[in-house]
């Protein structure tokens, strides 16, 4: 699934084209939603921006269009006369002035008015968003001290889109890698420098792959990478997908193991455990782990 960060682009290309213009044309697939075509119409585009993995198209009057991607949706973005060649489903377009934006596939798209924005199950649950909102780094760490979040697995906290919007499964492993954090560990077992560093982290890695499309090594390493002909899936990440690789700092092998559902990645000896321990789970050696 797109994290924050891809999410955050899409809307960046969407608002270039059409926000601050009047929409003269607006389409919906759906039926429960045909209505609002004429509703919309001839109204200005207010703003489009991102909230975690969904994204909102604000109309002047109040109205919002909420859209979120899941696996499948796309956007594309065109002149008012084209349509792009996909055989891809259209469920939801805005044609403004010379340009349109076209939703494709999605199966997630609402129209909101204020308060059921305020009250939407997803959009009221959200953490802030790093990106759209620019929480600082000194926010989240008091964040991560909060009574609800302090005694949680960081890797599984992380991941949680009520504690910081827009965070998926690259992005917390290559945080909790930068911040030299086990993701096992807790807020709560963390000193201040740890806590300080990881919403700095947060922030930094965030804003570093909205700018790279998807990169979280740093410039200088994957200029590195790069020259040596590594191709580009081998250059994009310190651990993420790299179960069984060398880390990149210390040359260990990467670890995985499931947290918060998903597979977490992790350098043993870089990000070590509660007691300064390898891994906490001693029964399953490094060695022996494949891809
Ligand atoms: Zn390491």
């Amino acid at each position: 699934m797109p994290e924050g960060p891809e999410i955050r682009r899409a809307a960046a290309r969407v608002a270039a084209a059409i926000e601050g213009r009047i929409a003269d044309q607006v389409f919906f697939a759906f039926d429960r939603l045909k209505r609002f075509e004429v509703e919309l119409a001839g109204r200005r585009v207010d703003e489009v921006t991102s909230r975690g993995k969904g994204m909102l198209t604000r109309f002047e009057g109040g109205w919002s269009v909420y859209t979120h991607n899941q696996l499948y949706g796309r956007w594309y973005v065109m002149r008012s006369d084209r349509l792009p060649k996909t055989s891809r489903q259209l469920r939801f377009a805005v044609t403004a002035g010379a340009r349109r934006a076209l939703l494709y596939s999605a199966s997630e798209i609402e129209v909101l008015d204020r308060e059921a924005e305020r009250q939407h199950p997803y959009l009221s649950r959200l953490g802030p968003d790093v990106l759209s909102q620019a929480p600082g780094a000194d926010e989240l760490a008091a964040r991560l001290v909060e009574p609800r979040f302090r005694g949680r697995q960081l890797g599984a906290l992380l991941l949680d889109q009520g504690f910081v919007a827009g965070l998926g499964n690259y992005l917390r492993a290559e945080i909790l890698f930068e911040a030299r954090i086990h993701p096992r560990r807790r807020a709560a077992e963390c000193g201040e420098e740890e806590i300080r560093r990881l919403g700095d982290r947060v922030i930094a890695l965030t804003r570093r792959t909205y700018r790279t499309r998807g990169i979280t090594l740093p410039a200088s390493r994957v200029a590195e990478l790069k020259t040596a002909g590594v191709p580009r899936s081998a250059y994009r990440f310190w651990v993420y997908g790299r179960a069984g690789a060398p880390c990149r700092i210390c040359g260990r092998r990467v670890l995985v193991e499931p947290i918060g559902g998903r597979k977490c990645y992790w350098c043993p000896s870089c990000q070590p455990g509660r007691n300064g321990t390898a891994g906490l789970h001693p029964k399953r050696p490094a060695g022996r782990r494949g891809q």
